[in-house]
């Protein structure tokens, strides 16, 4: 590659004209760039040659790993056939036609299609326009109001940043839209008081029905989250809150999206999360490890219960992007698919590196400034605490870290960090070894933050 591209004065050339998202762009021309050139496997190789285990699978999508010639191969014989054409005009293409029927045939038996996106954020807006136009073909136009979580992140168009609840994002450009409200998140470390989990998870749960009582059911369209917050810091919820949220949105008749695109394919040892916490979505979106980052492509699993309406009663649904259902695109995702399939790395998420991860990660909670250490599958939270014993969080949580992130990537391991919580989510094909080296790094760089 680098033959391809010089290297010599990247760095400046990148300082000088790319403006890079979620970034402080002083602070980071001041710093940086680092050039990331290659992957293989778990790992990641920047242009000086540095090595470093990718625990967060390239912003947790790069599930099969780095490297997989099967995915070029299949995207290079796609390329050469048809590069591309659309889905809009009664036209489609193998790849996305036989994509759409090997997702829904893992997503369960209430979802029987999927409308294809080019990201998880365009996802995001899909389902909620066709929310709204389901609800008024049947008859109910008033129900538009989307509940959504303080919190959440559900992408950065402006309908996926206003059903987010990130303050610091609807702090720039006037955010939320009108018609999305927020209930609050199951973070029992950083909110549970006194409350026990379970209890914890009760009670935000009943913040749902508490906000369609207050709105009125009849204006209430859906209620969306996802089944792990995961740029929030991996909180995983109490076991009492997903089913109540289920009971409640079934009993007050308000659809309910599960965003998928961080723990769909395989990443809690199960398809979908949904069927990790055995709830019944209306709307999934997915992006990310359906083709595991290889190329760009997201979509909306749609449920029967809309889909017979969607296509029986609304006539066109106008909406679509020119990628929607991309056939290169398509044509990854199916290999991908495949691979996930034929080295059963949902099962094995579930049945072995899962388990091993949870012992290896959960283990780090031993260190005197871990609160808790958790993780369901290959997706783990850390919380870092001032006082461990009474779950005291340190005043200022942002510069701690970010402090642990620099150490643990100065010594190979690439973790996130949100505030005070970090976030693992390494590839599905992380071998017992690589998770050892993963909590050894972890620990080193929680010993040398302090
Ligand atoms: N939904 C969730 C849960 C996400 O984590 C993300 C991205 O991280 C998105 C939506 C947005 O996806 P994209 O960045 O592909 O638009």
């Amino acid at each position: 590659m680098s033959d391809t591209y010089p290297l010599s004065n990247l760095a400046a050339i990148d300082a000088a004209h790319h403006l890079h998202p979620f970034s402080d762009m002083k602070k980071l021309n001041a710093d940086g760039t680092r050039i990331i050139q290659r992957g293989e496997g778990v790992h990641i190789f920047d242009s000086h040659g540095k090595k470093y285990l990718d625990g967060f699978a390239g912003l947790w999508c790069v599930n099969i790993g780095y490297g997989r010639k099967e995915i070029a191969d299949a995207v290079a014989k796609q390329m050469n056939e048809l590069p591309y054409y659309n889905t809009f005009f009664g036209t489609t293409s193998s790849p996305t036609t036989l994509l759409a029927e090997k997702v829904t045939s893992k997503a369960g038996p209430r979802f029987n299609h999927i409308f294809f996106t080019g990201s998880g954020s365009e996802a995001n807006d899909t389902w909620f326009r066709m929310a709204r136009v389901y609800w008024a073909a049947v008859g109910k136009p008033q129900k538009k109001t989307v509940i959504a979580r303080r919190n959440g992140y559900h992408g950065s168009t402006v309908a996926g940043a206003s059903l987010g609840g990130m303050k610091y994002m609807h702090e720039q450009g006037d955010l939320p839209i009108p018609g999305i409200v927020h209930i609050g998140q199951p973070y029992w470390y950083g909110e549970g008081g006194d409350l026990t989990p379970a209890e914890f998870g009760l009670k935000v749960a009943r913040e749902l029905e508490a906000k369609i009582d207050e709105l009125g059911e009849e204006n209430v369209a859906a209620f969306v989250a996802e089944p792990i917050q995961g740029a929030a810091g991996v909180i995983i919820p109490p076991e009492t809150y997903w089913p109540e949220i289920d009971r409640i949105c079934k009993a007050r008749n308000i659809l309910l999206v599960t965003d998928e695109v961080i723990c769909g394919f395989g990443r809690l040892g199960e398809w979908f999360g949904h069927q990790y916490f055995g709830v019944e979505p209306d709307f999934a979106p997915i992006a990310k490890g359906l083709s595991s980052g290889y190329l760009p492509i997201g979509g909306v699993l749609v449920s029967d219960r809309i889909a017979d309406v969607l296509i029986n009663e609304v006539g066109d649904f106008n909406h679509g992007f020119t990628y929607s259902g991309h056939p290169v695109c398509a044509a990854a995702a199916l290999e991908n698919l495949r691979i996930i399939e034929e080295e059963k790395l949902v099962e094995r998420v579930r049945d072995d590196i899962g388990l091993y991860f949870a012992k290896k990660w959960g283990a780090l909670a031993e260190h005197d400034f871990v609160g808790e250490a958790e993780s369901i599958g290959l997706m783990g939270g850390l919380q870092l605490a001032a006082d461990k014993k009474t779950r005291t969080r340190f005043e200022k949580p942002d510069p701690i870290g970010s402090l642990v992130r620099n150490h643990a990537l100065a010594n190979g391991l690439v973790l996130r960090a949100t505030g005070d919580r970090m976030l693992a989510s390494p590839p599905l094909v992380i071998r017992h070894e690589e998770v050892d080296e993963m909590a050894r790094i972890a620990k080193l760089a929680l010993d040398a933050a302090w």
